[in-house]
């Protein structure tokens, strides 16, 4: 009893976890019969709250909910609106006019989210410290090039100064990141192992000293030839037909050819082949041909140089049942739609040679219907010396009955591995390796937390490939900030669409101003590099926009397929560029979007039509190529350390680089109207001007600059 009071009285003292009462109010549109709405969100795990009617018409219900961020929808008359922020039959154009803003749902739509801010709590006297630092954790000590990073926590405000200290040499730490209530300070020391501790001066002037800690010198390390690169998404079906006599192959291996019960439902289906700018049909995601391959992919490596492209990610180019390729049917072979291991090999050695690094996709929870053991499954049933490589419901079955085997989200195309048997292990481990070994320079791995014994395999994986590359690239294809997935054993980076999408589209959407606003941009960022460990900061594949999200163009509101882009959303794709490639890693471009190209994800993920050439937009395509090489020559960019400078209204700034003489400082505003921001003390120069600003900064509309220091 007492222990539980004592953790309340914490509660209260450090301000946190005080809920809040949040009323939500839903007024249905004129004319609309409204019999019943219920609140589901993110705080009642999507499940559901009913709201109550009030005599006016108007629906609400009151929770209390802890400060923080909250994404919601109201479900009227059994029905969800599919987007809270533009809906025509249930309110128009807000669900929720109260709400902060949408995000996406993950289903083609959007969620409300509600932010509910903490309560103001008077504070007598000074901030405790709430010192934080975990010798073992990445999160606090990582390596950089010959750097280790050393940090801690601490509330906000109760830190004035701050030192590490090595032996004999004191290093005076910085305030790097601020992010709800606490402060992350930061500094870096020469590599190697030795004992360490802090002296940290309080706000109110008393001075407390932590530790000691050891670091053993062998904590989470960036791989070298990572930061500073320009990366590029290709899907090799979509991106340029290179030899147009493998284009029947596709049909060939189409799923189409081992599904027993699609071919039963629809005996009049066949997989289409299409020219190149052929029509829209609903198959365009999956089973509709173009004849993209890696031939393509090698003839346009002079236009990936001259964008300064510098890492390439391939989507699945192994031989599969689709155009996506995640159905594998041989982790061995080269798909013969896009080419064979000779073609491969030319390929890789073609990048290789422009200096251009190359990652490959690899799916090891499921694979398609015409995989061998799967096949063979499916023949000799319990006989069949791969029947526990799968987990196989009921024998015998038909090739497509997703009722007879458990499949990635049910769907019957992609029967899951069993990877908690050994020998599944050691097959999907040997075939990473061998290609690791062919020559790629990294591997992209298909939904891993969805895998049995996920962390044991990727351990096993990791320090396996480690042995045939010591610098290869490992990235999870994890959407949500979970740091706790990469370092020691796991990956170097997740594709960081947390970053991306979260934080960096929502800012270049500019609207409504009180969501999508250069505070809650900066909060966003500082969480994610407070939480991310400075290692894999440097190797962050960072991107918006993939061959699973609509483009980048249509997300910033330039429209659907086939419209016409206006001139606010090109500059907002142009801003959401100079934001993407100011981070530390990588920046990914799914390919096209440096074009200019249009295409929502819903339905039949136009975002993967074939890339029309002619009509790339030439002044994005140089916006990249600006923005590349920028990367390329700023020293600053390719440094793991940001920090956080200014975040209100349009605004938003931080630094990049270690403090210093070379450090610079970013600025975007997302408003259509000029901002003026006040500059830290010194000359600051665009890089692209000759004009060096002082005291403050002139932000044109939807504009961006990088600054050095004069
Ligand atoms: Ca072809």
């Amino acid at each position: 009893m007492r222990r539980w009071m004592a953790i309340v009285l914490a509660m209260l003292v450090s301000g946190l976890a005080l809920a809040v009462p949040v009323t939500f109010t839903y007024q249905p549109p004129e004319g609309l019969d409204v019999r019943s709405v219920s609140l589901r969100g993110s705080f009642n795990s999507w499940g559901e709250t009913p709201m109550k009617q009030n005599p006016d018409g108007s629906w609400s219900v009151t929770l209390d909910l802890d400060p923080g961020e909250y994404a919601y929808k109201f479900f009227i008359n059994g029905q969800w609106p599919k987007d809270m922020c533009n809906d025509e039959t249930f309110g128009h154009p807000m669900v929720d006019p109260k709400a902060d803003g949408c995000i996406d749902d993950g289903f083609g739509g959007q969620n409300a989210v509600r932010i509910v801010a903490a309560p103001v709590v008077r504070k007598s006297g000074p901030v405790e410290l709430g010192f934080k630092h975990e010798a073992g954790k990445a999160t606090f000590v990582s390596e950089v090039g010959e750097k280790v990073s050393i940090r801690f926590w601490a509330n906000e405000g109760s830190v004035a100064k701050a030192s590490v200290i090595v032996g004999e040499t004191a290093y005076p730490m910085h305030r790097q990141l601020v992010f709800r209530g606490t402060e992350v300070w930061r500094a870096s020391v020469p590599s190697g192992a030795f004992s360490y501790r802090f002296e940290v001066e309080k706000a109110n002037g008393a001075t407390k000293r932590f530790g000691p800690y050891r670091y053993d010198g062998k904590g989470f390390k960036a791989i070298p030839w990572v930061a500073g690169r320009a990366g590029y998404q290709i899907f090799p079906e979509r991106f340029w037909n290179g030899d147009p006599s493998n284009d029947r192959a596709a049909l060939a291996s189409d799923e189409y050819n081992f599904n027993q019960v699609w071919q039963e439902k629809d005996p009049s289906f066949s997989p289409q082949l299409s020219p190149w700018n052929g029509p829209i049909t609903p198959e365009l995601c999956c089973h509709e041909y173009f004849g993209g391959d890696l031939a393509g992919i090698e003839q346009k490596i002079p236009y990936l140089k001259a964008q300064g492209v510098s890492l390439v990610y391939l989507n699945p180019i192994f031989e599969s049942g689709s155009a996506h390729g995640y159905d594998t049917h041989d982790y061995m072979k080269v798909s013969a739609k896009f080419g064979d291991k000779a073609t491969l090999r030319r390929l890789i050695d073609a990048l290789h040679a422009a200096g251009i690094k190359v990652i490959f996709d690899f799916v090891p929870n499921h694979t398609g219907l015409g995989f061998w053991a799967f096949r063979d499954v499916v023949e000799k049933g319990p006989n069949s010396p791969y029947w526990n490589w799968y987990f196989i419901k009921k024998w015998p079955f038909k090739p497509g009955d997703a009722s007879a085997y458990e499949a990635w989200w049910g769907v019957p195309s992609l029967p899951k591995l069993n990877t908690g048997n050994p020998a599944v292990r050691r097959y999907l481990i040997e075939v990473a390796k061998y290609w690791v070994g062919f020559g790629f320079d990294g591997v992209r791995v298909d939904v891993p937390t969805e895998l049995i014994a996920a962390k044991d395999f990727f351990k096993e994986l990791k320090a396996e490939l480690k042995k045939v590359k010591p610098d290869v690239y490992l990235v999870g294809e994890i959407w949500d900030l979970r740091p706790d997935w990469v370092g020691g054993d796991g990956f170097d980076s997740l594709m960081n669409y947390a970053l991306g999408r979260k934080v960096l589209l929502t800012y270049a959407k500019g609207k409504p101003q009180a969501f999508a606003n250069g505070k809650r941009a900066l909060l966003g960022i500082s969480e994610f590099y407070a939480k991310m460990p400075e290692a894999s900061a440097a190797m962050g594949f960072n991107l918006i926009a993939s061959h699973d999200t609509s483009r980048l163009l249509t997300d910033l509101g330039g429209g659907k397929f086939g419209d016409v882009p206006g001139p606010e959303a090109k500059k907002r794709e142009a801003l959401a560029f100079a934001l993407l490639f100011s981070m530390p890693g990588v920046p990914v471009v799914w390919q096209g979007d440096e074009c200019a190209f249009l295409g929502e994800k819903d339905p039949y993920d136009k975002q993967r039509y074939p890339i029309q050439w002619q009509d790339c937009d030439q002044e994005m395509a140089g916006t990249y190529r600006l923005l590349a090489a920028l990367r390329r020559d700023l020293k600053a960019l390719a440094s793991p350390v940001i920090r956080g400078y200014y975040g209100k209204g349009p605004l938003l700034a931080f630094f990049r680089g270690e403090p210093g003489p070379d450090e610079l400082l970013v600025v975007f505003n997302n408003a259509e109207k000029e901002a003026v921001m006040p500059l830290p003390p010194g000359g600051w120069q665009d890089v692209l001007e000759i004009r060096t600003f002082r005291k403050e900064v002139e932000m044109p509309p939807l504009s961006w600059r990088y600054l050095r220091k004069r």
